[in-house]
C-alpha cells in the first residue's frame, strides 16, 4: 500500500470521527453517514478504487478500508443512540406538565341586564297571578293599530315612528297587539303580561330603534281603576324594593279610556329633586288605563258585561333606574366591561 493511500484513509477516519461527534441531531448524523458511507461517500469512493490498484496492494488496502468502515459504522451507531436518548429527554421535558401551577379557572357568563330585569318583572307579575303571553314581532296593521282604536290617518300613528315591512305589515311599535291576539283566543276572566321587543325609527340617549316593553292586561266583570292602581303600586314597590310614592296623571292613549301616566318618587334623590328627575322629585315610568270599549268590540267581547285595564312599561327604562345607567344605548353595544358589572 502506498503511503499517500494510507494517509488518505487515516484522514478520512479522523475527519469522519470528528464529524460524527459534532453531529447534534439525528438529521445531522444522517448527513454525516451519507457523506462517509453513502454511494458517493468518501469511504465508498476508496472501496471503488481497489480495482485500479496493483494486484499486490489490493488485499491490504481493502482490509484497511473495511476496518475504517467498520470503525466509522460503530461510531455512527453509538452517536445515534446517544442522540436518540437526548432527543427523547428533550421531548419529555417539552411536554412536561407542571402540576404545581395554580389553575386558570373558568369564567362564567352572566345574564344581560335587560334579561335580568325582564325575569324580575315576570316573577313579580306571576306572583300577582298574571300569565305570560308572546306575539309576533312582525305584525299586521290590524293588530298593531286598527284593533287598538288607531285607525288609518289617526294622529297617534305619526307618534309611533313606524318601520314598515310592507304597506300593511310593520315591525310592531309596541307590545299592545299581543292584547288583541290574546283576547281573540281567550275568554275572560284573564290576567296576562306580554313582554317582548318593539321597534321604532328613533335613536338618541333615551331611544334605541329596538327596545323592550311589557304589556299588561286584565279583563273581568267589575275590574276597576282601583284594581289597576293596586297592581301597579304593588309592582313598583316590589321591583324597587322600597315604599315608593306613586301618582297617576291623566293622559291619552287611543286604546284606553280613561288613560293615565304613572310617576313614582325619584329613586335617586328620594323626592328632593335632582338632575335625573329634572328637579321634580318624580320619574315617569309607565302608561296605563281602562281598556277602551272600542277595543273590546274589535275582538267580540261584550263591553257592557266586562271591563279591563291595560298598562305598558319600558324594560330598559326600569333597568336604567334600577341600575343607575344613564345612556340607554349602552345596553346594546356589547361592551364587555359594562356587561360584567351585572354578573
Ligand atoms: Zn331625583
Amino acid at each position: 500500500m502506498t503511503v499517500s493511500a494510507h494517509q488518505d484513509l487515516s484522514t478520512i477516519l479522523e475527519k469522519g470521527q470528528a464529524d460524527i461527534e459534532s453531529a447534534q441531531t439525528s438529521r445531522e448524523l444522517e448527513a454525516v453517514r451519507v457523506a462517509l458511507l453513502g454511494k458517493q461517500g468518501s469511504v465508498t469512493t476508496q472501496l471503488k478504487q481497489i480495482g485500479s490498484l496493483p494486484a499486490e496492494e489490493r488485499s491490504a488496502f481493502g482490509a484497511a478500508v473495511n476496518r475504517i468502515r467498520s470503525e466509522l459504522t460503530s461510531a455512527l451507531e453509538a452517536r445515534g443512540l446517544a442522540i436518540q436518548a437526548e432527543e427523547a429527554e428533550a421531548a419529555i421535558a417539552a411536554q412536561r406538565v407542571d402540576v404545581t401551577l395554580p389553575g386558570r379557572g373558568r369564567r362564567t357568563g352572566a345574564l344581560h341586564p335587560i334579561t335580568r330585569t325582564l325575569r324580575r318583572i315576570e316573577k313579580i307579575f306571576s306572583r300577582a297571578g298574571f300569565d305570560i303571553a308572546h306575539g309576533p314581532e312582525i305584525e299586521d296593521d290590524f293588530h298593531n293599530f286598527e284593533a287598538l282604536n288607531i285607525p288609518k290617518n289617526h294622529p297617534a300613528r305619526a307618534m309611533h315612528d313606524t318601520f314598515y315591512v310592507s304597506p300593511s305589515t310593520v315591525l310592531r311599535t309596541h307590545t299592545s297587539p299581543v292584547q288583541i291576539r290574546y283576547l281573540e283566543t281567550h275568554q275572560p276572566p284573564l290576567q296576562v303580561i306580554a313582554p317582548g321587543r318593539v321597534y321604532r325609527c328613533d335613536s338618541d340617549v333615551t331611544h334605541t330603534p329596538m327596545f323592550h316593553q311589557v304589556e299588561g292586561l286584565a279583563v273581568d266583570k267589575d275590574v276597576s281603576f282601583a284594581d289597576l292602581k293596586g297592581v301597579l303600586i304593588f309592582f313598583l314597590q316590589e321591583f324597587f324594593e322600597r315604599d315608593l310614592p306613586v301618582r297617576f296623571r291623566p293622559s291619552f292613549f287611543p286604546f284606553t279610556e280613561p288613560s293615565a301616566e304613572v310617576d313614582m318618587g325619584c329613586v335617586f334623590c328620594e323626592g328632593e329633586g335632582c338632575r335625573i328627575c329634572g328637579h321634580t322629585g318624580w320619574l315617569e315610568v309607565l302608561g296605563c288605563g281602562m281598556v277602551h270599549p272600542a277595543v273590546f268590540d274589535q275582538v267580540g267581547i261584550d263591553n257592557e258585561a266586562y271591563t279591563g285595564y291595560a298598562f305598558g312599561l319600558g324594560i330598559e327604562r326600569l333597568a336604567m333606574l334600577r341600575y343607575g345607567v344613564n345612556d340607554l344605548r349602552t345596553f346594546f353595544e356589547n361592551e364587555i366591561r359594562f356587561l360584567e358589572q351585572f354578573a
